[in-house]
């Protein structure tokens, strides 16, 4: 069964306006047990909308359209299915006069135009627009003698959604054979996507009927499974097969197996390990402590900490001693190690996290003028031992800061570990 949006507008062919219906849709069909295998975006024009929906037709047995329902000239998408199913247009007069008294309802006289609204495809059923007036309509038709589903929907979105899930859910649900879709998701820090890649390809390229997704970015790795069955119970025992085979692999390199973010992750292994913690920032600025007290109830692990950006308050907000700092510069293990312990002790958590880095692309000054660039130290102490570890991380600023917040975190999850 295969399914496909085409969303009509030529404002989506601009850099101004996003195709978000789509997703919306892709929603509501996955929910069905429905994968969408194409999207299209085509804009207001006759003879490129026609050839979308040919095409859609040929290739995909559920078409749903998104938009030009319109009054307007440019609102074509009746005409154009019409055109490629060779369907008649009807004007449907109950529908006219619904149309007609929207408009009368606001003491306004209905513009020539509108009546195009009211023009239905020969054995379309109309789904009734509550929040606008253009209604949408179903067609459970034949091309080429294969049985397609073509949805016409309205593009506003207030208009869309409630009519998708209204309306449309629920014949489609009563038209397609039994479907149930399960998804899993695994979560990974600090490791190339090509590396993910090559260990677990042989592993889920023996699952052809689980559709696995590889993504990357914000610093990680996230796999997806999802797969399709007749009963819920089938679908979700081949996309845990496939889990547990990955995760094995890829072992103490998955922070997450439903969802959660690595800041999730720690926090709750902190609470179990029964430890505090506390951060001193340099380079990161607060990101750190942003990322964890965006997790609610994160204060009963998370005891706070200081943005050590300057020298002076390096000393002054985590004791570090200033002949450290002259000797060695900010950006060293020495400092890295005061500012870890230094936290700890002045906030009385039972762990200590410190960042201190380059981040560029400014050269730095006195001590640190020689190093380069992506030249980190992040320390983590218990009180008893400190663990410093010196990075070389590439990229530009927002890069080399995002990644010292996550190396960081998947440093302190591996000790908590
Ligand atoms: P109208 O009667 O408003 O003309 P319509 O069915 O013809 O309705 P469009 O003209 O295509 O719909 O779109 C109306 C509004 O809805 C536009 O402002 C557009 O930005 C928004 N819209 C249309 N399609 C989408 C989409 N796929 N995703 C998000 N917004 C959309
Ligand atoms: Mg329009």
């Amino acid at each position: 069964m295969l399914a496909e949006i085409i969303a009509v507008g030529s404002e989506m062919l601009t850099p101004h306006r996003q195709d978000t219906n789509s997703l919306y849709l892709t929603a509501g069909l996955n929910d069905l047990g429905v994968s969408v295998a194409f999207k299209t975006i085509v804009g207001d024009n006759r003879k490129h909308l026609t050839a979308a929906i040919r095409i859609a037709l040929n290739r995909s047995d559920i078409v749903l359209l998104s938009g030009g329902l319109g009054p307007t000239e440019d609102d074509l998408t009746r005409e154009c299915v019409g055109e490629a199913l060779q369907l008649e247009l009807r004007r449907d007069e109950t529908l006219l006069q619904s149309l007609a008294q929207r408009f009368a309802a606001r003491n306004m006289a209905m513009p020539a135009n509108n009546a195009r609204q009211a023009d239905v495809l020969a054995g379309a059923t109309i789904l009734p627009n509550t929040n606008g007036s253009a209604p949408g309509q179903w067609l459970d038709t034949t091309f080429e003698g294969f049985r397609k589903l073509v949805i016409l929907l309205p593009g506003p979105p207030k208009e869309l959604k409630p009519l998708f899930d209204n309306d449309c859910k629920a014949r489609l649900a009563a038209t397609l054979p039994a479907n149930h879709l399960a998804r899993r998701m695994l979560r990974m820090a600090l490791i190339p996507e090509s590396q993910v890649d090559a260990r677990t390809a042989p592993i889920y390229q023996q699952f052809p009927d689980v559709e696995t997704t590889i993504l990357a970015g914000h610093a990680e790795i996230q796999l997806h499974f999802l797969c399709v069955k007749p009963t819920l119970a089938e679908a979700e025992a081949r996309v845990d097969a496939v889990l547990d085979l990955v995760a094995a692999e890829m072992g103490d390199d998955i922070f997450s197996f439903n969802g959660e973010s690595l800041e999730e992750v720690v926090l709750l292994m902190l609470g179990v390990r029964n430890h505090t913690l506390s951060v001193a920032e340099s380079c990161t600025g607060g990101w750190l402590g942003e990322r964890l007290t965006a997790v609610p109830n994160s204060s009963r692990v998370f005891l706070g900490g200081a943005i050590a950006y300057s020298d002076r308050s390096k000393t002054a907000l985590a004791d570090v001693p200033a002949y450290l700092l002259e000797e060695h510069g900010a950006v060293s293990e020495p400092v890295a190690r005061a500012l870890a312990e230094g936290i700890r002790r002045r906030t009385g958590s039972t762990l200590g996290l410190s960042v201190t880095g380059i981040a560029g692309p400014a050269i730095a000054r006195g001590p640190d003028a020689a190093k380069p660039v992506g030249l980190v130290y992040i320390a983590l102490t218990d009180g008893e031992d400190t663990q410093v570890r010196q990075l070389h991380i590439t990229g530009d600023r927002e890069r080399v800061r995002l990644w010292c917040t996550q190396h960081a975190l998947e440093m302190l999850r591996h000790f908590l570990q």
